[in-house]
């Protein structure tokens, strides 16, 4: 009985063929016993008026059970090789999810038209080096451009033209740049560079070159090549104390490059060079308010002063 009462089956087995020795019968004696039992409770149950359905014999009870345990083991197979896929998906996922997180960190700091630095990643860059310089006491020099009447090559040979242009000059920026240096675009035509280690003298080196480099260089128009140029701004930091906000460096190289606008574009000016320029601007500025309201045989003459005031700011 002990073996239809649960629990483990070989030790109910061996219990029961104990008992069985006990009872002088051996091992055939209880092989027949336990293959009777179907029919015994068949019979019983019978003589109880209930229906105990088809009682299997003992031996395909136990090849069902057998079957079981194969089915069961397969399953268990299965579930341990999906769950194996899972995991591998799963990392896979997880590592497509970081590199997808570092390719939308970099598009986040970076201008799509030309592939420089944004004005985010400027300002980040910026506040970095600023500190840097002043905790090394070294220099660092800031360029402001911007490329001349550049709302007339839109005008003349389109906007893809213009996007174009702005294409190929950051190239020439960012290939005449050092190691350490940045180009950002700072918007529409306006880019900004960092240029750690130089005070403004080497700044206004840098522009100076690039300026050469963006004159030289042949655009490529609908109807040709054309030429474009660019003004350029500087001003510089150096030791600690001096080297205020990013925002206010940015706005002293500005100004300088206002004055280069001002000045007839295609050049650089540095911050250094500001009041002396003004000063000059503001009575040429005045000679041409006069002038601009004399009558058309004598506007060649204006024509000649613009000239004269361009070389005198190239001299400066
Ligand atoms: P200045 O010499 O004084 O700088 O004159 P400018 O014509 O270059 O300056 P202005 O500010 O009058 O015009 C800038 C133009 O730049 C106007 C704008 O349509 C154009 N621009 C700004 N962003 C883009 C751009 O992404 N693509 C193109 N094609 N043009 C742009
Ligand atoms: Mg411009
Ligand atoms: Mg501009």
């Amino acid at each position: 009985a002990g073996m239809w009462e649960g629990g483990d089956a070989t030790q109910a087995r061996a219990a029961a063929l104990e008992a069985c020795l006990r009872l002088g019968l051996d091992d055939e004696d209880l092989n027949r016993v336990v293959n009777r039992i179907p029919e015994l409770v068949a019979a019983t149950s019978g003589a109880f008026d209930r229906d105990a359905g088809v009682q299997k014999p003992y031996d395909a009870l136990l090849v069902d059970v057998n079957r079981g345990l194969v089915e069961l083991t397969n399953n268990y197979e299965a579930v341990v090789r999906r769950l194996e896929v899972l995991l591998r998906e799963k990392e896979e996922l997880t590592e497509r999810l970081a590199s997808a997180n570092d390719q939308l960190e970099r598009l986040a700091r970076t201008d799509a038209l030309t592939g420089l630095a944004n004005k985010r990643a400027l300002e980040e860059a910026l506040m970095r080096d600023i500190s840097r310089a002043d905790r090394d006491k070294t220099n660092l020099g800031v360029v402001v451009c911007d490329i001349d009447f550049f709302k007339s090559v839109n005008d003349r040979f389109g906007h893809q033209t213009g996007d174009v242009v702005l294409e190929r000059v950051a190239q020439i920026l960012s290939s005449n740049l050092r190691t350490g240096d940045l180009a950002a675009r700072y918007g529409g035509e306006e880019f900004v560079l960092i240029l750690p280690g130089s005070n403004t003298f080497g700044a206004k080196l840098a522009a100076e070159r690039i300026r050469k480099v963006i004159e030289k260089t042949p655009m490529m128009g609908p109807q040709g090549p054309f030429e474009v140029t660019m003004s350029f701004g500087t001003a510089s930091v150096c030791g600690p104390g001096c080297a205020g906000t990013a925002k206010q460096l940015v706005e002293r190289a500005d100004a300088a490059l206002y004055a280069a606008k001002r000045g007839g574009r295609n050049r650089v000016v540095m911050e250094t060079e500001l009041a002396a320029a003004e000063g000059l601007w503001f009575h040429v500025d005045g000679a041409f308010g006069a002038l601009a309201r004399v009558p058309e045989s004598l506007r060649p003459l204006v024509r000649g002063m613009e000239r004269a005031v361009s070389l005198a700011f190239d001299l400066h």
